[in-house]
């Protein structure tokens, strides 16, 4: 059977996709390499009872009603709201930093180092947070993250931090935040219900079996899909060592204890499941799992996490993209596809609107 629409990758972009092609009668095949569904957000049961997430912690959150009701088609969620901490000179402070931490160490006025046009990451740190807040939890934790120095990475890295002037201990003020119940696996299949799924196929070791009537969809890295052939793309990745303690309660004060600084080891963070789960199964639990996550950079594609942040890798993206988009009957997608850190809300949303440019009537000539 021909399938109108193939699209390599069951993650969110792809099932997302999938599904608003299937609600409109569109034939949809879906292929991933791995052994599972779900891509990055996958996650498991340990023996336990405790779920992990296998490739880093993830919290859904976004201010969209529509967004929220899209999702919440697919599974129900019990309310998480994170409240993370960074291990400094051995306290466990809020993160974001809290405006108590900045009136405690520096008193209740404080300017920033740095005006003007920032060049690097460095720089764009010293405009919105002091020194000390930089030196003890953004420097270290930034250079274990992506193995260079702070201040050869972009300015536009430093737009994801917040420094807080309240003592909101929450990671975000979204209106809506949660975990799926049943995990994000089970939402990812619960999206896919009676799409044809394959597992453990290679789309790239297979294309010729797999030729879409319209259009091929691939959410997996645009330069692999060149075989590389303007060069490689630099990700990093992370590793993670996971400890079952058997007769611990909870060994964190909270679900993501951040890891900033060089001398206390390098892993960058540290996760405690039990934090995430609803509390209500969260008691009946016996033990607890921790999990230490190190950045490294990856070599395999399986390992892919972060787009590195900086000039050279941009300009390598943005040339395989001009090849993609001259390319009728394909669409290169997702935060592989587009090299670009999306947040799992930002990933529906692209990813329905992509599918839904999919089914708009081609433009005429004249452009209408
Ligand atoms: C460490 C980490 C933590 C994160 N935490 C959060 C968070 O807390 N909150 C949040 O909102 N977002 C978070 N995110 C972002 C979230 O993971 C992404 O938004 C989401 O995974 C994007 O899905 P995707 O489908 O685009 O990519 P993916 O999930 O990577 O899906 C791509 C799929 O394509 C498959 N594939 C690739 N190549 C091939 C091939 N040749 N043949 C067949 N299959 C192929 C892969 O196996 C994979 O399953 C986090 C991301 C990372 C890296």
């Amino acid at each position: 059977m021909q399938f109108e629409y193939i699209i390599v990758g069951s993650g969110l972009t792809g099932a997302v996709i999938a599904r608003t092609l299937c609600d409109v009668g569109k034939s949809v095949l879906v292929i991933d390499r791995r052994p599972h569904l779900a891509g990055n957000i996958h996650d498991y049961v340990h023996p336990s009872g405790i779920p992990i997430h296998s490739y880093g912690p993830h919290y859904f959150r976004t201010n969209s009603d529509e967004l929220w009701a899209f999702v919440s088609r697919f599974t129900a969620f019990h309310r998480y709201e994170p409240r993370l901490k960074s291990l400094v000179d051995g306290e466990f402070e809020n993160w974001p930093v809290a405006g108590d931490y900045i009136e405690r160490k520096l008193g209740p006025e404080w300017a920033p180092e740095f005006s003007g046009e920032a060049a690097n990451f460095e720089e764009a740190s010293m405009k919105i947070m002091p020194r000390l807040v930089y030196e003890k939890f953004v420097k270290g934790y930034t250079e274990k993250q992506w193995g260079v120095p702070a201040n050869s990475l972009s300015a536009a890295l430093a737009r994801r931090f917040d420094v807080r002037e309240d003592n909101d201990p929450r990671l975000s003020r979204h209106k809506h935040q949660g975990i799926p119940e049943h995990g994000y696996t089970a939402l990812v299949r619960s999206m896919l219900e009676g799409v044809p799924t394959l597992l453990n196929v290679d789309y790239l070791r297979a294309r010729e079996h797999y030729v879409p009537g319209k259009v091929l969809v691939f959410t997996g890295p645009i330069d692999e899909y060149y075989g590389y052939d303007l060069g490689k793309l630099k990700y990093r990745g992370q590793r993670r060592v996971h400890e079952y303690h058997p007769d611990a309660g909870f060994l964190q004060p909270c679900g993501q204890v951040n890891n900033p600084a060089p001398m206390n080891g390098d892993h960058i963070r540290s996760l405690e499941w039990k934090h995430m789960m609803d509390p209500r199964y969260a008691r009946r639990i016996q033990g607890t799992v921790i999990s230490h996550e190190t950045p490294f950079t990856p070599e395999d594609p399986s390992d892919y996490e972060y787009p590195f942040p900086d000039e050279a890798n941009a300009a390598l993206y943005r040339r395989y993209r001009e090849r993609a988009d001259r390319q009728d009957g394909l669409l290169i997608c997702g935060r592989l596809g587009e090299y670009r850190y999306y947040d799992m809300d930002q990933a529906i949303a692209r990813a329905r609107l992509l599918a839904r440019n999919l089914l708009a009537p081609p433009l005429d000539s004249s452009g209408v």
